[in-house]
């Protein structure tokens, strides 16, 4: 693995497929030891989570189902932005949902998709993210799987962008430090 250019980003290499997929594998495995005899639903956040969760489905040997939201902001008239939860369609009372996400940084996200499942009244929600950020979280949400804690660092590949740009890339690249001359 060599360094890459995105747009005007230079990026590292920081997390091989390899080691992306065997992370991938222990979220399935967890998944699959509390979901035995159970159907979950897995509610996957577009636009990054789609390599993550195609992988976590097939890795997931049970039963389930899976649909796919996508967080919609917008300004509203007065009170700032508005955010909506959009391509939810099916009626989610009553079910097991597991909420697949790429990465959890300050939390904000994630809170706002997990209010927006609850008030729907599933029978249980967990979150699954590939990527979390320990020193970044400041919310209370609980993330019940987690395939890698990461540092507090921009990172892209594997579904992540920057600028829109990388999310085709099989590993994933941490955005090189700029050296400060003094
Ligand atoms: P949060 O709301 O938890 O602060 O951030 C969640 C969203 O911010 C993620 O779904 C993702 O879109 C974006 N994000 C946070 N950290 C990173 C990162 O390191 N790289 C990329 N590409 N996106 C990130
Ligand atoms: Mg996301």
């Amino acid at each position: 693995m060599s360094s890459i250019q995105l747009g005007d980003k230079e990026f590292v290499p920081y997390l091989s497929e390899e080691k992306i997929l065997s992370a991938v594998r222990d979220v399935a495995a967890k998944v699959e030891r509390s979901y035995s005899g159970k159907k979950p639903l897995f509610i996957v956040v577009l636009n990054g989570s789609f390599l993550f969760a195609a992988d976590l489905l097939r890795n997931f040997s049970f039963d389930c189902e899976v649909s796919f939201v996508k967080m919609a902001s917008y300004s509203g008239t007065s009170s700032g932005n508005v955010t909506e939860l959009i391509g939810l369609n099916e009626n989610i009372s009553g079910r097991d949902v597991v909420i697949v996400e790429d990465i959890i940084d300050t939390g904000n996200t994630i809170t706002k998709i997990f209010e927006k499942i609850i008030a729907q009244q599933p029978s249980s929600v967990k979150v699954a993210t590939l990527l979390f950020k320990p020193g970044v979280y400041k919310k209370n949400i609980p993330v019940e799987y987690i395939g890698l804690e990461i540092p507090n660092d921009f990172i892209v590949g594997y579904g992540l962008d920057y600028n829109g740009l990388g999310r085709n890339l099989r590993d994933i690249y941490v955005i090189k430090k700029q050296h400060n001359p003094l």
